[in-house]
């Protein structure tokens, strides 16, 4: 009886905490510096969450090591409903990458779902002596031995963007990461480092504003915003089937409860059809997903897929990090 008693508080008590959830702000943990794009995508939806949600959302950044070490503090939070992780392809390429990640992307999370793909450009420091990419080729090539390619660590989108561009090439440059694009930006503009592959929702403003170089867009389409329709694909310069956009999702620590996971998932949804959020990502080049990608199982077997596609294709490329 006395047990029975025990087990009805304790269920009223979760019972009452899933009622009042989230009756705090919900933490989202972004695995790269501020100021970078996936920052800003994650600035953008906390801002369209906050209603549909009930509470305040805030952003914290935990760059570093291709975004492994957020990706772990998410996996060791507790599951409850306040801490999130919004993460990229990152996400998949990690585990062919580090050997000694200590936490397991498939079975260390609960799925919410893919909420956005982001093209990538080709950008260059504001002084390079080349306006279009055919100036641009001639520079690499009169430059072989000296060039600086930035990105931000080992796996994340600039990496491998930036990898795929000199195996194109065949043209070597020594690669300088940073614990986002964001910090990478502001040496690029600085002259310190020459060229990035970099996400649209961080590069539209700098194109824009014509403070740096931009040569081309990763996607085999060009992309329809504005500020980057002139520019052309990498595919329309010769480098056939060139094709990068960057996948993003939102994870939860494993054992959220799923009435606390369906609340996050239906405050996404909505946030998903705000105009205004919308309006946002379209301006920056970025490409909201549909309904059935927004979908926690079947981002986990989009996830797995990804594993399998990238494990081999690192491992023949010999890259590691211990
Ligand atoms: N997503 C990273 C950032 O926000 C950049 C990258 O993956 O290349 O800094």
């Amino acid at each position: 009886m006395k047990k029975l008693m025990v087990g009805c508080l304790v269920g009223l008590s979760v019972g009452a905490a899933l009622a009042e959830y989230p009756d705090k702000a919900v933490n989202v943990v972004v695995p790269f510096a501020a100021g970078g794009p996936t920052d800003k995508v994650a600035r953008d939806f906390a801002e369209s969450l906050r209603k549909p949600l009930g509470n305040t959302v805030v952003v914290e950044n935990v760059g570093g090591a291709g975004g492994t070490i957020a990706t772990a503090k998410v996996a060791r939070a507790a599951p409850d409903g306040y801490t999130l992780l919004l993460h990229h392809i990152g996400m998949a390429t990690s585990p062919a990458l580090y050997r000694n990640l200590t936490y397991k992307t498939l079975e260390d999370f609960e799925y919410l779902g893919m909420i956005v793909e982001v093209p990538m450009t080709l950008i260059g420091k504001p002084s390079l002596p080349a306006s279009n990419y055919a100036e641009l080729t001639k520079w690499l090539d009169a430059n072989k031995g000296k060039i600086n390619l930035a990105n931000a660590g080992l796996g994340s989108a600039s990496h491998l963007c930036g990898l795929l561009f000199q195996s194109t090439l065949k043209i070597d440059m020594t690669t300088v990461p940073y614990k986002g694009t964001g910090p990478a930006m502001t040496d690029l503009l600085g002259g310190q480092v020459d060229l990035m592959c970099d996400q649209t929702t961080s590069t539209t403003s700098q194109i824009a504003g014509g403070k740096i170089k931009a040569f081309a867009v990763t996607t085999p389409q060009r992309v329809a915003t504005p500020v980057l329709k002139n520019l052309p694909t990498l595919d329309e310069l010769g480098l056939k089937g060139f094709s990068v956009a960057i996948w993003h999702g939102v994870y939860a620590p494993k054992g959220t409860p799923k009435p606390i996971l369906d609340k996050i998932h239906n405050a996404l949804m909505v946030a998903m059809k705000d105009p205004e959020l919308i309006k946002r990502m379209e301006d920056l080049g970025a490409v909201m997903v549909t309904d059935t990608r927004l979908n926690g199982p079947a981002h986990k077997k989009f996830v797995e897929a990804e594993i399998n596609k990238w494990g081999p294709i690192i491992k023949a490329a010999g890259m590691y990090a211990d």
